[in-house]
């Protein structure tokens, strides 16, 4: 039985880019595309405001870059 090297048809969806769960193939689901669920939705929202706000305001200087060379 020869391996098929392409992928599956039924591709698996993106993972959800808050919390990298594995977002179901389903209606319901979908509906929060790109993310699982409508928590999720509402955090990216938040994090995409709490950016945006963040730009108009002078940056803390109080947080060194912690790199381990
Ligand atoms: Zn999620």
């Amino acid at each position: 039985m020869p391996v098929d090297a392409s992928p599956p048809p039924h591709a698996a969806s993106e993972p959800c880019p808050v919390c990298s769960r594995a977002i179901p193939d389903q209606p319901t689901e979908r509906k929060y595309h790109p993310f699982c669920s409508r928590r999720c939705q509402q955090v990216d929202l938040m994090r995409w405001m709490n950016g945006r706000y963040a730009i108009t305001e002078e940056l803390p200087d109080d947080e060194p870059f912690l790199q381990d060379e």
